[in-house]
């Protein structure tokens, strides 16, 4: 298949600024999950690709990306950013067919790869080394420097987004870079490459290896050329991850899972509340990292919200992605059945919302009509586990103290959000909460491509996003001169 108008072959892997083909004699298929067709095939990478992709980024710090100065960085990623702009709908649809996102979640991806470039530009030349008062007769300066390679491994849930926040933070920092996308969604990562290429960033300052975990990513993060590894996905492979870049001794980034809770008391404006309690539930079919899973309620307004979520709950429509409902597909079948298993799980709670899957699905589509519960006693294992679903639990609680202790109980600290006036209570909880971010009368899932983003416990390490992602992507070194 040829994916236009960028006219790829998608079974190629790009490797020094060219379009080659991978050494594996066998390809992947990729499935739109809409309809379980299959959209096209892509390149099965193997070790060989890795290890040349590692090569030309060694190559790229010695060349012309190496030599370039932050300005010029700059210049290129805005150009990108310019680039991804000028083929929004394309992406848009490669997008939705390859993850079955609803076109305006798509697009809303799209867009924001777009500002993580445009960010990422402006920040090139703005991070600044410091000078230290020291003993006499010495000048001592601060200089940040790239790691060198940078591996980025993705997964499938929102593809173009964490590209822009790793690749595009890696980049400005004058890494070079390869990145092993999702076997199950890879061709917007594709698409990327080529924007890339147009937009003259130079050859094997990006390269992308598409293929399985356990052969391209794991050759990836054991490589001895690679000083850095990106990963967001499960807890389990991060796991793996950090013993394998442990014994290269290269430093890891993890962007793993959540259970994040938005917390809602008495004196909340539950109307202003109840949009981002939902939809922090059911964007991207609930396949998001930072997904609200857990909703906490203040007794003295439980019936209302419940009554409320629900009632939107009902009126969800679930169906293929370019009919542009309110929920697609899961990534895959084998999503559907996870989900369905934890669904399966949850014997005697009460549903007190539940959307539709509209008629006209295609039966072989990876359908889940999204489900919301009440009632659910915190340590059950739908408020504990991240179900990576549409399914969100309602929780009551009585005191502050008590949605506290609910809100930290889990193994995650990813995300959090406190809906109240009290603004006392606000600074309060903005501190007790465990998480990488917490928001205070709103929630921001995904969103905010200036917001350092990152976790705690099982949520994994180091924050990406925002500044803050380029002293990740990079190294300091200390300059002490003496002069008398
Ligand atoms: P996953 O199975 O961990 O896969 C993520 C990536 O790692 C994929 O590219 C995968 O390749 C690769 N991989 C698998 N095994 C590997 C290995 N042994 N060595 C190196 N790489 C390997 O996760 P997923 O199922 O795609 O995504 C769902 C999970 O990601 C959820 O738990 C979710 O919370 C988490 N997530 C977190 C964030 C965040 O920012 N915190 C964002 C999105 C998702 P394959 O495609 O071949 O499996
Ligand atoms: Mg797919």
């Amino acid at each position: 298949m040829t994916l236009t108008p960028l006219g790829l072959d998608p079974t190629l892997c790009f490797i020094g600024g060219a379009w080659v083909r991978s050494s594996a004699s066998t390809c992947l298929a990729l499935i739109n999950p809409s309809d379980g067709s299959a959209l096209c095939e892509i390149a099965c990478g193997s070790e060989n690709d890795v290890d040349r992709a590692v090569q030309a980024a060694t190559s790229a710090l010695q060349g012309e990306w190496g030599k370039a100065t932050a300005a010029e960085r700059g210049r290129v990623l805005a150009k990108i950013g310019q680039g991804v702009l000028a083929n929004v709908e394309e992406l848009t649809q490669l997008e939705a067919m390859d993850v079955g996102k609803p076109l305006k979640q798509a697009r809303a991806d799209v867009i924001a790869l777009a500002r993580y470039m445009e960010f990422y530009a402006g920040a090139c030349d703005k991070v600044h080394g410091e000078t230290i008062p020291y003993l006499e007769g010495y000048t001592v300066y601060t200089l940040r420097e790239p790691h060198g390679v940078t591996g980025h491994i993705i997964p499938w849930n929102y593809p173009m987004q964490i590209i822009g926040r790793s690749v595009g933070a890696a980049l400005a920092m004058g890494n070079a870079t390869v990145l092993k996308p999702a076997e199950e969604a890879c061709l917007t990562a594709l698409a990327f490459a080529e924007i890339a290429r147009r937009a003259g960033l130079p050859d094997g300052a990006l390269n992308v290896v598409p293929g399985l975990g356990a052969e391209a990513g794991a050759a990836l993060t054991r490589h001895p050329g690679v000083h850095h590894v990106s990963f967001t996905g499960s807890v389990g492979v991060g796991k793996l991850i950090q013993e394998t870049t442990a014994r290269n001794v290269v430093p890891v980034t993890l962007e793993l899972g959540g259970k994040s809770p938005q917390l809602v008391f008495d004196d909340a404006d539950i109307d202003a509340a109840l949009p981002f309690l939902v939809n922090a539930g059911i964007q991207n079919a609930g396949q998001t990292c930072s997904a609200a899973s857990r909703i906490l309620v203040q007794r003295g307004v439980y019936a209302r919200v419940v009554a409320q979520m629900g009632k939107r709950y009902d009126g969800f429509r679930v169906g293929p992605a370019l009919e542009d409902l309110d929920l697609g597909p899961l990534i895959s079948a084998r999503q559907k059945s996870i989900v369905e298993g934890y669904l399966a799980q949850a014997d005697g709670l009460e549903v007190v919302g539940k959307g539709r899957i509209v008629a006209d699905a295609p039966t072989n589509g990876a359908y889940v009509a999204p489900t919301l519960f009440a009632g659910v006693r915190a340590d059950h294992v739908l408020a504990q586990e991240e179900i990576f679903g549409p399914v969100q639990v309602i929780i009551p609680f009585d005191t502050e103290e008590e949605a506290v202790q609910i809100a930290n109980g889990t193994d995650f600290g990813l995300v959090a959000a406190v809906w109240s006036q009290n603004g006392a209570r606000q600074m309060r909880l903005a501190k007790q909460l465990r998480a990488g971010q917490v928001f205070l009368n709103n929630y921001g899932a995904g969103g905010g491509v200036e917001l350092p983003f990152g976790g705690t416990g099982l949520s994994g390490h180091g924050r990406e996003k925002g500044f803050e992602a380029l002293y990740g992507f990079s190294t300091l070194k200390t300059v002490a001169a003496f002069h008398g």
